[in-house]
């Protein structure tokens, strides 16, 4: 599923999707863990309080961090994002959100917009061997 090796993970979620990201990451935190991660800021903030997660922030999504996040998938130093949509908002950073899809589908970077798909990410069995790879 994956061709390149994944070591960085990004987590953002809109306002309207962070209790669902909180969620599913105290569901996959023993996994995630073991990847580097960052997010844009307000996930992030969850992601360290609620979670317990080491996470890197950059800027929050409003404020230009999807735009940061697309850019470390250019470098390709961001190998999967997890980036949970809200559909039923308007987002005034709409088009740093498409810069960030768009970055991830030039580069063929997995890219989960919803739950499902980021539940499929997660359970993929490489993730895990990658997982191993990464903390050995
Ligand atoms: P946030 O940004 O994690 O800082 O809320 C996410 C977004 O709205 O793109």
């Amino acid at each position: 599923m994956f061709d390149s090796d994944i070591e960085t993970i990004a987590l953002i979620a809109h306002d309207g999707k962070k209790a669902d990201m909180v969620a599913f990451a105290l569901q996959h935190k023993e996994l995630l863990a073991q990847f580097r991660l960052v997010a844009t800021g307000t996930t992030g903030k969850l992601m360290r309080e609620r979670v317990g997660l080491n996470v890197e922030r950059v800027m929050s999504g409003p404020l230009g961090g999807d735009v940061q996040i697309a850019a470390r998938v250019v470098k390709e130093d961001v190998q999967a994002v997890l980036f949970l949509v809200d559909p039923l908002d308007k987002h005034p950073h709409d088009p740093d959100i498409q810069t960030l899809m768009r970055a991830c589908n030039v580069h063929d970077v997995p890219l989960a917009t919803n739950l499902a798909t980021a539940r499929l990410i997660v359970s993929n069995p490489h993730l895990e061997h990658e997982a191993e790879r990464t903390t050995r």
